[in-house]
């Protein structure tokens, strides 16, 4: 019999866990009688009881694995922890909060199985129940990284996707350390096909990015699949040079046509502050991959784990 895997990565989910759980069950039940499942339910340092939940699925459901982080690591390490405990055929990433519809899924794996594809990934076309503001800056994200990565990056695409085990492999593979999964599975390629759905309000709890999160995760993205800022501030000091040199020329020739008036202090403080800011706001640029550069160099694990069931296994057998 084929293998699903299904991980979810929960971050304070006390609440969204047991209801996801009975959804997917429901759906597990209805449309996947003829297949195996594993379900690995990644704690990322939550500080609720979501590990005891884990712990009381675990006892009901022999299906039921999970992996409980020494702190918060963050998403993408919560889901890379899954791919690499995972041993299903077929995997799934999805999140607590049923905001991936479960109900999805035999479709998704219809489509692999039939039409060829390696992945079917999900996209939500609207952002209802989301701030505008926060729509607005999502897609400004969006049309900025396309022009400047060429890996394709698809405005909306949830992290919610089905994949071979062929394709899981290939990402186990690429072990960095600054990790932006839209990214990777663009990079290791394979056919992707992309279902649209509406955005669904989460069941229970509260969202657990802040803007200032979001952003700090846009600018992970853009450093992480694209060099397109050094080339800007590069260009920008040449535009700078070239701009200088011809206010020069200007100057030489108005000096030995007019003499020479002393005149222009304002203009130049202003110029000066600008051009400072522009050479620092480039140093910050190189500062970022440079920082980037240094985390990955450092090769620091990417998770740590405290707990899983194993341990639970192994005490039995001893
Ligand atoms: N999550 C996580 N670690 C974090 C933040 C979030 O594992 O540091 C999980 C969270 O528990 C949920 C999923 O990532 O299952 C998506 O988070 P959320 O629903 O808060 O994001 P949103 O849907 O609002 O973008
Ligand atoms: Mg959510």
């Amino acid at each position: 019999m084929e293998k699903i895997s299904v991980i979810v990565s929960c971050y304070n989910e006390e609440e969204a866990l047991p209801l996801f759980y009975e959804e997917m069950e429901r759906v597990r039940k209805q449309d996947f009688e003829d297949m195996d499942f594993e379900y690995i339910f990644v704690d990322d340092g939550s500080k609720d009881k979501t590990l005891q939940e884990m712990k009381e699925l675990r006892k009901k459901d022999n299906k039921v694995r999970y992996i409980s982080f020494s702190r918060n690591f963050g998403k993408e390490a919560a889901m890379y922890a899954g791919l690499e405990a995972s041993t299903g055929d077929y995997v799934t990433l999805m999140d607590a909060d049923l905001q991936d519809p479960p109900a999805l899924l035999r479709q998704m794996y219809n489509t692999i199985k039939n039409e060829g594809y390696d992945c079917v990934g999900t996209r939500r076309v609207t952002r209802k129940g989301e701030p505008p503001i926060r729509s607005f800056f999502a897609r400004m994200f969006y049309k900025i990284i396309n022009k400047m990565s060429d890996i394709e990056m698809v405005d909306g695409a949830r992290d919610y996707r089905l994949m071979t085990r062929q394709m899981v492999n290939a990402i186990i593979n690429m072990k960095e350390y600054n990790r932006y999964s839209k990214g990777l599975f663009s990079f290791v390629g394979f056919k992707t096909k992309w279902i649209e759905y509406e955005n669904v309000e989460r069941v229970a709890g509260e969202t657990k990015w802040s803007f200032w999160k979001l952003l700090r995760y846009a600018v992970e993205g853009i450093t992480a699949f694209s060099t397109t800022p050094l080339i800007i501030s590069s260009v920008v000091g040449i535009l700078f040079c070239i701009i200088a040199f011809l206010m020069i020329i200007v100057i030489i020739i108005r000096t030995l046509i007019f003499g020479d008036p002393t005149s222009g202090w304002p203009s130049m403080v202003c110029i000066i502050f600008f051009v400072s800011g522009i050479q620092l706001f480039c140093l910050g640029i190189i500062g970022q991959y440079l920082s980037k550069t240094y985390l990955e160099v450092k090769n620091r694990p990417i998770y740590i784990i405290r707990e899983t069931e194993k341990e639970e296994i192994s005490k039995k057998n001893s």
